[in-house]
C-alpha cells in the first residue's frame, strides 16, 4: 500500500449505510505539496508539455486541477453541479456510487485537457466529465485521480485508463 494511505481516514457508513468513505482530508492537511507532486508524476514531462488545461470535477477535483494547473502553468477549467455556472453549453446526467446527479460545462475550445478528481469509485463522474469535455470541444489526453477504488470499477474511457496515486484493490 502507498505510504500516503496511512493519512486517509476510512469512515464506515458515510454518507450512507454500507459505504466505506475514504476521506483524503488528513492527507491534504499534512502532505499537500507531496500529494500534488505525486499526481504531477503520473504524467511525463513530454505529456505535460502537450496539455493546455486541467479540468476539475466539483468539488474536490478543483483542489487537484487548480494546484496542477498552477504547477505546470496551464489553464483551469470547471465541471460543475447544476445551477452554478452561467453560459452553460452542455449538461450530462450520470450515476454516482451513492445517487445520481448532473454535471455542466461552459463552452470549451480545441485545447488538450487532463481531467482530475479526488477519487474514482464506479467511474460514473469521470465518464460524465470526459464525455462533457468532448461535447464542448476539448480533447481529453489524460484522466487522473488521487485514489482509485479499483474493487468498484474496471474503468476506461475510449481505451484510456485513469492514472492514480493510491489504489484499493
Ligand atoms: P464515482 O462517480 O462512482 O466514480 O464516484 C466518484 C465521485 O464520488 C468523486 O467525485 C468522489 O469525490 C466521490 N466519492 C465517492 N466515494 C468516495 C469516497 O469514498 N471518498 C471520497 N469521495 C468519494
Amino acid at each position: 500500500m502507498h505510504p500516503f494511505a496511512q493519512y486517509i481516514d476510512n469512515v464506515p457508513d458515510f454518507p450512507k449505510s454500507g459505504i466505506l468513505f475514504r476521506d483524503v482530508s488528513p492527507l491534504l492537511r499534512q502532505k499537500f505539496s507531496e500529494t500534488i507532486d505525486a499526481m504531477s508524476d503520473l504524467f511525463t514531462p513530454d505529456e505535460w508539455a502537450q496539455v493546455d488545461h486541467l479540468v476539475g470535477i466539483e468539488s474536490r477535483g478543483f483542489i487537484f486541477a487548480s494546484a496542477l494547473a498552477y504547477k505546470h502553468g496551464k489553464g483551469f477549467v470547471k465541471v460543475r453541479k447544476p445551477g452554478k455556472l452561467p453560459n452553460v453549453c452542455a449538461t450530462i446526467a450520470y450515476g454516482l456510487e451513492y445517487g445520481s446527479d448532473e454535471l455542466q460545462m461552459q463552452k470549451g475550445d480545441s485545447g488538450k485537457v487532463i481531467i482530475c478528481d479526488d477519487l474514482i469509485a464506479t467511474g460514473g463522474s469521470m465518464k460524465a466529465a470526459a464525455d462533457l469535455c468532448e461535447q464542448v470541444g476539448y480533447e481529453v489526453v489524460g484522466l487522473a485521480c488521487l485514489v482509485d477504488l479499483k474493487a468498484l470499477n474496471d474503468f476506461e474511457w475510449h481505451g484510456m485508463r485513469v492514472r492514480s496515486v493510491i489504489q484499493y484493490e
